[in-house]
């Protein structure tokens, strides 16, 4: 299961989504996030490039 949180892209910058395994500590693209950032405040955030291309991967490999 895999669920999306916000978080900053990298250090000061934008909030982006990224996508995070339920039981990981990091995001997809390594991130750790230190806390949960209210989804509200960032409805406008655009996607975590590194975490689709990850998780486009991940898909394509349990759906055989
Ligand atoms: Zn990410």
């Amino acid at each position: 299961m895999y669920e999306m949180c916000v978080g900053p892209e990298g250090p000061g910058e934008a909030l982006v989504w990224h996508v995070m395994a339920k039981q990981a500590t990091a995001t997809l693209c390594g991130q750790q996030l230190a806390e949960r950032i209210e989804a509200a405040g960032a409805e406008r955030a655009g996607h975590c490039s590194r975490c689709m291309a990850s998780f486009a991967k991940l898909m394509k490999v349990t759906r055989r």
